[in-house]
């Protein structure tokens, strides 16, 4: 199952979505995704338990 998350660039703060996939059994997930605005790569963490994410943190890539 695949949604998608709403969050806000580490570097313009301007509003993105990534997708998620749910079917993710408690695996932590790591990913990074470019802004789709200014282009910069914000490091994604997200934990999906029981089809709801449970954590989700943006960060800048070093
Ligand atoms: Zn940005």
């Amino acid at each position: 199952m695949l949604t998608y998350k709403k969050y806000n660039c580490s570097y313009c703060f301007q509003e993105n979505f990534v997708q998620i996939e749910l079917s993710y059994c408690s695996e932590l997930v790591e990913l990074i995704e470019d802004c789709t605005v200014c282009c910069n790569p914000n490091s994604i963490t997200y934990n999906i338990e029981d089809n709801q994410v449970t954590m989700f943190e943006i960060e800048k890539t070093y």
